[in-house]
């Protein structure tokens, strides 16, 4: 959404880097109506939720779904599209793609080549969500407000992507990302009402906003509090990408069924030496030495 704007702007107005400061910190109202709408209606589950006024069924569900949103993240467009870290065959990266599309956080494309452009300049006007900018930057504020002359300046040419441009899958929900995001939500919504699950649309709408604002907060506090205050035992100048275990307990289930293969695991050995060599001394607390 807002990336799709980014990428525009590069392409149709080679000006723009002359304009630097002008709409640096300026507030986007397209992406501030679009985060505001999906909090309004997330907190409207809250009070459902409160007053008890759902089907447990439906709140099962719906945790199910989300869980599964939130994989396509950390599993999907981390592990997978932006560090490589395993290789998936078409039918998981199809299913991957098709959740990644369900979380709003834009087409997979632009995510990793963002986030490659974060561990790249990271904690640098470079860097997308740059931490050093305080908190609210890096946690919400970088989306609702206008690019960084400097992250634009650098998305130019300097991130590698031709292992995505040859992923057909990938290129593929960028070319359709708009009616494919259209699609799934009504899918989304038409779902529980033919299973019998909960039979108002306001309720299933409120409730998937509410897992969107979810996950969204989960990526987001990976930018702030992780990197403004969390442990990084491993390394003081980067964050370790730690990820939940339901991300690795259903690669590992994946890895089992052959879908996933050549997980890329640092050893032990190696971690202990980087920990060593530039770690903030708490990898040995954390190891229980
Ligand atoms: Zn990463």
């Amino acid at each position: 959404m807002e990336v799709l704007r980014s990428e525009t702007e590069i392409k149709t107005n080679k000006n723009i880097f002359k304009r630097d400061f002008e709409i640096f910190d300026t507030i986007n109202p397209g992406m501030v109506f679009v985060v505001a709408i999906f909090h309004v209606l997330a907190f409207y589950q809250l009070v459902l939720v409160y007053n008890g006024d759902f089907a447990w069924r439906f709140f099962i569900y719906q945790v199910v779904v989300s869980i599964a949103i939130g994989l396509s993240i950390t599993a999907g467009a981390h592990r997978l599209w932006s560090h490589r870290s395993y290789k998936a065959n078409l039918p998981l990266r199809i299913l991957l793609m098709t959740l990644n599309t369900m979380t709003f956080q834009g087409p997979l494309y632009t995510w990793t080549r963002w986030h490659r452009q974060h561990h790249k300049f990271s904690d640098t006007d470079g860097d997308p969500h740059n931490a050093r900018r305080g908190f609210f930057y890096s946690h919400i504020g970088w989306v609702i407000l206008y690019d960084h002359q400097k992250f634009l300046r650098n998305s130019a040419g300097q991130i590698k992507t031709a292992d995505l441009e040859a992923d057909g899958v990938v290129m593929w929900q960028n070319r359709n990302y708009v009616w494919w995001t259209g699609f799934l939500l009504i899918a989304q919504i038409m779902l529980p009402l033919t299973l019998g699950l909960e039979t108002s649309v306001v309720r299933i709408i409120s409730a998937i906003s509410f897992g969107v604002c979810v996950n969204v907060f989960a990526a987001g506090s990976v930018n702030s509090f992780a990197h403004i205050w969390g442990h990084r035992p491993y390394d003081r100048s980067i964050l370790p990408s730690q990820n939940a275990w339901v991300s690795l307990l259903a690669l590992e289930f994946f890895y089992f069924i052959g879908w996933a293969s050549d997980l890329k695991t640092a050893s032990g050995e190696l971690v202990a030496k980087r920990a060593e060599r530039t770690g903030d001394g708490s990898y040995d607390a954390h190891n229980g030495k």
